[in-house]
């Protein structure tokens, strides 16, 4: 961790708190993840804030309770107020109907309406009201994703001299899907106007820097590694690739507690000798479902020798589900469970068990340990954390990871993972066959090298890296052996 004892703003689309009503209370809890996790204690050791929407219109009587939350947690939580129509256009418009799509490589899916557009500056315009309110005009601001990336050059417009820098969570496209963007030329700006841009991987670098040399070619870069500089008039931007990671020895506790080891058990029995294919994502065109079950029907179809001795155990996370684009693809993935289940079950076996629920995460944890192989075939990701919390809960080290190219995932754990381009659904047929006769000394030699590089790349790990990159006057001593191409 550098040493700075500069305060931290961070900045995300959401609070790291859920919200919520029953019986006409509000109350408020934690939100999970390994995120929320990982800054906490730095924004307590450095006194923080965190800005960010409560995720509820309308919950504006509820925010009393942030205030409690903030002195149990060590620093302060800082609300955005969300009207309706900001919500439709600036949230369901601009981030997921523009941005999402089109960074995932899904630019047939983009509605390119100028009104998200004009939502989305203002809507980030608020969030920079929120930064400069919370005060510490001293402190260090992290803006965290794709929602947000005008928030640094807007709090410049506004005088604000506090450094800044901001995280991708998702990827960056090639150039020649980026250039499809209208606002393209604006986004490109905003975000050289913080001090340092973190991306996922080396790949989404990449493709950030054509589109600077496409768009900005006065724009020129120096050194290499994985952060570089770029010289943006006069001023010196830092860009590198941080992957993001989990908190790696939770995982682990989890996996050992007693608890999970009952779960297991019966998973185990329920499955009757079968070997569990685990898959496990939230509802979305991005996560390649139907590829995977088109695949997996194919790997039934053409290995008969597989029947009644696996079985897909699909588990599918609700998300944004007023949307009829997911309502449908809902609709088309439930349709292909059917008709897998139809063709190829016997009374006793049904190939495709699927679960539309958000599971909690001790159950989470025990499906990790149990199955024999997780499919995470993403068609495009980020990272994919479901990938890297399989292996944290491998144990035994007895399980497959097959992963698709395609996630960023797939940079750091190639020394492990059966690849697998997600769109070739015969390979997919092929890999699940040849990897479920894997010898065992050589499946547990590939979990073994995926989880000694999570174990040492956790997200502790990644919090310090980004700051150690926004904070050390020099990058020639940044360690390299995190990230891979
Ligand atoms: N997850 C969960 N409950 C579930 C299934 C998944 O909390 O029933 C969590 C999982 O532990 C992981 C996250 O959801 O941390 C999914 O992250 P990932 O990067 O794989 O995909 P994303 O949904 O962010 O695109």
């Amino acid at each position: 961790m550098p040493s700075s004892s500069q305060g931290l703003i961070v900045v995300s689309n959401r609070l790291p708190v859920v919200l919520s009503k029953a019986d006409g209370e509000w109350g408020i809890k934690a939100g999970a993840g390994g995120l929320v996790s990982a800054m906490a204690p730095v924004l307590r050791d450095r006194g923080g804030t965190w800005v960010g929407w409560t995720g509820t219109e309308g919950a504006h009587e509820a925010e009393s309770l942030l205030g409690d939350f903030s002195r149990d947690a060590g620093y302060s939580l800082c609300p955005v107020r969300l009207e309706k129509e900001d919500v439709a256009d600036f949230y369901y418009g601009f981030a997921n109907e523009v941005i999402w799509p089109l960074f995932h490589d899904f630019q047939s899916l983009c509605n390119f309406y100028p009104r998200y557009w004009r939502s989305y500056l203002k809507v980030n315009k608020l969030y920079a009201d929120a930064v400069i309110s919370s005060g510490q005009p001293d402190a260090y601001v992290w803006v965290h994703d794709y929602h947000l990336m005008h928030v640094g050059q807007l709090l410049k417009e506004m005088g604000s001299t506090r450094r800044a820098g901001f995280f991708l969570h998702i990827p960056f496209p090639p150039v020649d899907n980026y250039l499809k963007l209208p606002w393209r030329d604006r986004v490109l700006s905003a975000l050289l106007e913080y001090d340092l841009v973190g991306f996922q991987t080396y790949r989404d670098r990449r493709n950030f820097m054509q589109a600077i040399n496409v768009l900005l070619p006065h724009v020129k870069s120096q050194g290499r590694g994985p952060v570089v500089e770029l010289l943006v008039d006069g001023r010196v931007v830092r860009v590198g690739a941080f992957p993001i990671s989990i908190d790696y020895r939770s995982f682990v506790r989890t996996a050992r507690s007693a608890g999970v080891s009952e779960m297991v058990s019966s998973l185990n029995a329920a499955m009757q000798q079968r070997k569990m294919l685990l898959a496990v994502d939230r509802l979305d065109y991005s996560k390649g479902i139907p590829y995977r079950l088109e695949g997996y029907k194919e790997a039934l179809s053409r290995y008969p020798e597989l029947h009644e001795n696996v079985t897909l155990m699909q588990i599918m996370v609700p998300s944004r589900q007023e949307v009829p684009r997911y309502q449908a693809l809902k609709q088309d993935i439930e349709r292909m469970v059917g008709e897998i289940n139809g063709l190829f079950s016997k009374p006793g076996w049904n190939p495709v068990e699927y679960q539309y629920r958000s599971l909690g995460r001790e159950e989470l944890v025990a499906y990790y340990r149990a199955a024999a192989m997780a499919i995470v075939s993403p068609l495009r990701d980020g990272m994919n954390l479901v990938a890297k919390e399989y292996c944290a809960c491998n144990l035994g080290k007895r399980g497959v990871l097959m992963l698709s190219e395609f996630a960023g995932a797939a940079a750091q754990l190639q020394n492990g993972a059966v690849l697998i381009n997600p769109f070739d659904t015969e390979g997919m047929a092929q890999a699940i066959k040849e990897s479920l006769e894997f010898p065992q000394e050589q499946v547990r030699k590939r979990m073994e090298r995926m989880r000694d590089g999570i174990r040492k790349n956790d997200i502790f790990r990644w919090v310090d890296m980004f700051l150690l990159a926004a904070f050390s006057r020099h990058l020639n001593d940044f360690p390299t052996s995190n990230v891979r191409d």
